[in-house]
């Protein structure tokens, strides 16, 4: 398999680095929050895959509902008017819990299209309110909103951008708020109204609101580094949003599906944005699908033009209904105690985290409930970042991995976390020792 994946298989690009050295590890089963290799180790999965498994692998009422639904309608189109059970069933009861009235729920298969699905609903948005000059985007240095063109765009990856003419020149972005490399320092009110300022100044900058379609904000950035705004930032974002007649998208891609507590990240900061996008933790990960939900606004202004104008976006495999049953045995997971889980396990891997801030290479620790970070310096007082050269994150992932932990290293040096929420208290306890563990084999290598 290792010869063969060499040969034929092409990875997403970031994992091209390393593997092709030492071989794919391949992983052949799966249970609960632990994962098993070829070989026949089994480790603690604190990363849920891609952050996507939030109730764990081996859910056999998922895996029968998958089934049912196999057998009895594994497709059907939502065109010519076509509809099947699940994704309504799935959308009626998203809509009961989703903030405020994003009571329209557009499934699509990932969140990358999930994004792109919002940037083409903000177009027709402000076009059905005879505003098509509304036609500027703006999103965060350090944000993650997807690999396809448009979201590539929007995401602030310089790799993503190269060679593709990205940010188009509708795109912008203004600096994140990343709290331990701020340089208004770390106070939250000064990190709040600087955001603020940046934003109006944008604005400004790029005519005015009468020329801004959106603004797009994940309430914790995930692939940034698990960085979290102060209390507050969401809330301030978005009032000066309304203030200025721009949407407010919320990228919950990562945030929801409990990670962070809520179903909804966006539930805890007291805000309904004007629209949400999901994907990963709505299937598990057991089959792909994303989720884009609308406010009541949003979705009757764009229908009520269709017939007029010319309004058109589907995917094949939208609302596909094998994916919704997956969507609703897991929500039956969720409401069935996972959440209630992924709180408690939340605080316990946070307050394990942030007793590793004694250590040497340990710079920052931050996170909310099942997602969190350790970022690692080789200085604390100058915040050094590890050399890269010396000390490569694939080194740091392989320790971990040797000692029963899968994480994300990113390149930065940081270390993501975000645990299955079935994990128990053992297993959270771990995660935390097998850090500590691996960070001072990490401190040996320096
Ligand atoms: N938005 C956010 C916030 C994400 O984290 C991701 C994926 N990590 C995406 C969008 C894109 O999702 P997908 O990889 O499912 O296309």
């Amino acid at each position: 398999l290792v010869e063969l994946d060499r040969a034929h298989l092409i990875h997403p690009v970031a994992s091209w680095r390393g593997h092709e050295k030492s071989g794919v590890r391949i992983l052949t089963s799966a249970k609960g929050a632990t994962v098993t290799d070829a070989s026949g180790q089994t480790l603690i999965d604190g990363f849920a895959g891609l952050w996507c498994v939030n109730a764990g692998y081996g859910h056999e009422s998922v895996v029968e509902a998958a089934t049912r639904q196999l057998r009895d309608l594994p497709y059907a189109t939502g065109y010519f008017g076509l509809a099947s059970e699940p994704p309504i069933r799935l959308a009626s009861r998203l809509a009961e819990h989703a903030p405020g009235d994003l009571d329209h729920v557009y499934f699509t298969l990932g969140g990358s299209d999930a994004v792109d699905t919002t940037v083409r609903f903000a177009r027709y948005y402000w076009q059905a309110r005879g505003l098509p000059q509304k036609d500027q985007f703006i999103s965060l240095e350090q944000g993650y909103h997807g690999s396809t063109t448009v979201g590539a765009g929007l995401t602030a990856l310089p790799l993503f951008h190269a060679g593709f003419g990205l940010p188009m020149d509708w795109q912008h972005k203004i600096p994140s708020h990343y709290a331990y490399r701020n340089p208004v320092g770390t106070d939250p009110s000064a990190i709040i109204a600087a955001s603020v300022a940046q934003l109006r100044a944008k604005v400004v900058q790029i005519g005015g609101a009468e020329r801004v379609a959106a603004f797009y904000a994940e309430p914790i950035q995930g692939s940034g580094g698990v960085l979290v705004p102060p209390a507050g930032w969401m809330a301030a974002m978005r009032a000066v949003c309304t203030e200025l007649d721009i949407l407010f998208v919320a990228d919950e891609v990562i945030t929801g599906f409990g990670r962070t507590g809520p179903l909804f990240a966006c539930s805890d900061e007291g805000i309904v944005p004007d629209m949400l996008t999901t994907a990963k933790g709505l299937t598990s990960g057991y089959v792909p699908m994303g989720a884009v939900f609308l406010s009541d606004r949003i979705y009757q202004t764009i229908a009520d033009h269709a017939g007029a104008a010319a309004v058109g976006h589907g995917f094949t495999y939208s609302a596909h209904p094998v994916s919704a049953a997956v969507g609703l045995a897991v929500l039956d997971l969720y409401e069935g105690g996972l959440l209630d889980n992924g709180r408690i396990m939340g605080a316990r891997l946070q307050a394990g985290l942030a007793a590793l801030a004694d250590h040497p290479l340990v710079g920052d620790v931050r996170g909310r409930g099942m997602l969190a970070a350790v970022e690692l310096v080789i200085d604390k007082a100058k915040k050094t970042p590890l050399p890269a050269a010396a000390l490569p994150a694939t080194r740091i992932f392989d320790r971990a991995w040797q000692n029963g932990l899968v994480i994300r290293a990113f390149a930065s040096g940081t270390l993501g976390y975000a645990p299955p929420l079935c994990c128990t208290a053992d297993e959270i306890d771990a995660i935390v020792e097998r850090t500590r563990l691996t960070l001072d084999q990490t401190l040996e290598d320096a």
